[in-house]
């Protein structure tokens, strides 16, 4: 097989690229060891007929103008603002706590005006903010950390908040207002047809073949490309040779209520104290879809398992730079995304890491605009899988 660009990863960041090069003229074959394209913001019908996320739930918002334009050629959307619940002492409440989540709890009547005056008079002020512990106290003090932090995230990472760094907690922030909005972002829109459908649209292009249930380290050494995009872990990508880098994993399970039209009031209810999951999504809520029964998902973290996030704490970033100076020396390869580059992107900061990483891939090559192409991309191939969608 000869590609000018080998792209690994149909998600998100592989996605992205394979359309930039593409556009520029550049032959790519794209592949990803899973059946489908989208990595994991895939979304497909179940078997009843309701659009689910099979990885989980997944909100799109973002505050940068350019990337929502750049996914706008590829998707019409659906105006959704994402509402989350915490189950805390058999009390639904708003989180990120805010002035209605005080009320509620402490049997209070504080407004906008009172609600910092009560923050101030429960937060430990921290000098130096290190950990997700730190973050969280600082803010609302010890009793509102453990009603809504403390078991969320150990159930979440397997770890203490004091254990992971303060960008982890600091993604909720603290409200001393009535939003209950879980996302401020000015942009907060859902793909109108779901997730795969804009993933078709990007990949549908004359320069892209798609190769799915293909892994890169079974088919490397029968593909010639001049280039390599990988987003996969990057520790896989070197065999593990310094230790494995943690990545959280999760097992997700799906239910169907038949002739139940809303099983909760809002998207997501998070559960911090009860429970072996951390949330339960149902997803007519963030689709807009119309159904007289209804699908929920209920995620159940673990230390096995498919890697979706990165566990951000000195030590695994101490690793992650192990991995990143031999990253660095690959003249030929180009690491993009989530797993690959270890941080927490949300969908639109793999979004922007991907359009950015373009320019590095086309000097990398060596080629200030396009490369002439006569290469033919293969279809042929001795791996057992479909290719969906070769073009030419
Ligand atoms: P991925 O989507 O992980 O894609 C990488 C792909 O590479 C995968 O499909 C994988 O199969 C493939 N691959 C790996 N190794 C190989 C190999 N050896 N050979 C072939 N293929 C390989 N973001 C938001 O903005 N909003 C949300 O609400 C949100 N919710 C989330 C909920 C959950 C439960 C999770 C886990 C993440 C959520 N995210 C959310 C984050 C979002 O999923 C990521 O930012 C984004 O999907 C990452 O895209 P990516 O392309 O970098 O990686
Ligand atoms: N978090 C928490 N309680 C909550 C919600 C979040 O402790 O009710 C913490 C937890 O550590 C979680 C992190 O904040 O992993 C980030 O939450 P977010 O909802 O952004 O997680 P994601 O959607 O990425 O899983």
């Amino acid at each position: 097989m000869k590609t000018d660009v080998l792209i690994v990863g149909a998600g998100f960041s592989g996605s992205v690229v394979a359309r930039e090069l593409a556009e520029r003229g550049y032959r790519v074959l794209v592949i990803d060891k899973r059946d489908h394209i989208g990595g994991n913001a895939y979304d497909r019908m179940d078997a009843h007929g309701v659009l689910i996320h099979p990885y989980g739930p997944h909100i799109f918002h973002t505050n940068a103008d350019r990337i929502a334009e750049y996914l706008t050629q590829f998707t019409e959307w659906r105006p959704y603002e994402h509402r989350v619940l915490a189950k805390v002492e058999d009390k639904l409440v708003p989180i990120p706590i805010n002035i209605d989540t005080v009320n509620a709890l402490y049997g209070m009547d504080l407004d906008e005006d009172t609600i910092q005056g009560f923050y101030d008079s429960v937060r430990e002020p921290r000098e130096k903010i290190r950990t997700s512990e730190d973050v969280v106290v600082n803010a609302v003090g010890q009793d509102l950390y453990e009603k809504f932090f403390r078991g969320y995230t150990r159930k979440q990472w397997g770890l203490d908040p004091s254990e992971l760094n303060a960008s982890v907690a600091a993604r909720v922030p603290t409200r001393t207002n009535r939003d209950d909005r879980y996302f401020t972002d000015k942009f907060q829109k859902m793909p109108a047809e779901g997730y795969t459908k804009m993933f078709e649209r990007m990949l549908d292009h004359p320069n892209i073949a798609i190769e799915l249930g293909a892994d890169f380290f079974e088919l490397r050494d029968r593909v010639q490309a001049r280039h390599i995009v990988y987003t996969g872990p990057v520790d896989a990508f070197y065999a593990y040779c310094y230790g494995h880098l943690p990545y959280r994993s999760l097992r997700f399970e799906h239910e169907h209520l038949p002739d139940t039209e809303w099983y909760q009031s809002v998207g997501t209810v998070n559960f911090p104290n009860d429970y072996a999951y951390t949330r339960t999504t149902e997803f007519k809520h963030l689709t807009g879809q119309q159904h007289r029964g209804t699908s929920l998902v209920r995620e159940f973290p673990t230390a096995e398992g498919d890697p979706y996030y990165p566990v951000p704490r000195p030590e695994n970033e101490l690793l992650f730079k192990k991995y990143e100076a031999l990253a660095e020396q690959e003249q030929d390869v180009t690491f993009v995304g989530r797993l690959a580059q270890y941080r927490y992107y949300n969908m639109d900061q793999c979004v922007g890491a991907a359009l950015k990483s373009v320019d590095y891939i086309l000097e990398k090559m060596g080629d200030d605009e396009r490369a002439p192409v006569d290469l033919v991309v293969a279809q042929a191939t001795a791996t057992p899988a479909p290719l969906i969608a070769a073009k030419r």
